[in-house]
């Protein structure tokens, strides 16, 4: 266990859903990926929790099926899109716009660049993966985990 740490509250545009994020906000992490696009109506800003969030309201709260490896959770009632998670782990991403943020954040990283469409970009000098290159990067980060955990 770790010790106590701050939670980060958040909810959907109606209220029906409440949640508190485990531990601090470290930054914004934004994702071009089609999959993103279409389900955020633009790239998704995520933050993540890696040990996972705590839903206080849940009642209204909907998982997606978004691919083989991941799920999305939104709202039933107002149809806020609030979470990403990674099937079968306590890696949660909450939509930035449904947090209490902190202010003076800024964005960590940019993933799918490659998917990303010509009419916008994000201002910041933060890394910009490609969809191979995130892959490579979160499985070196599943291959420490499994170690650790089996
Ligand atoms: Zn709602
Ligand atoms: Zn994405």
């Amino acid at each position: 266990m770790t010790e106590p740490t701050s939670s980060t509250h958040g909810q959907c545009h109606c209220g029906a859903v409440k949640f508190e994020g485990k531990g601090p906000i470290k930054g914004v992490d934004a994702c071009h990926c089609a999959t993103c696009r279409q389900l955020n109506g633009g790239p998704y800003m995520g933050v993540g929790f890696h040990d996972g969030l705590t839903v206080t309201h849940g009642a209204a709260l909907k998982w997606y099926d978004s691919s083989d490896w991941a799920r999305r959770g939104f709202c039933g009632e107002c149809g806020t899109s609030l979470f990403y998670n990674l099937k079968g782990t306590d890696f949660y991403s909450a939509s930035s716009s449904c947090l209490d943020m902190p202010s003076g954040m800024a964005l960590s990283h940019e993933y799918f660049i490659d998917e990303k469409p010509d009419f916008y970009d994000l201002a910041g000098e933060q890394p910009r993966l490609t969809g191979a290159e995130a892959f490579a990067l979160f499985q070196k980060d599943d291959d420490q985990k499994d170690n650790k955990n089996d």
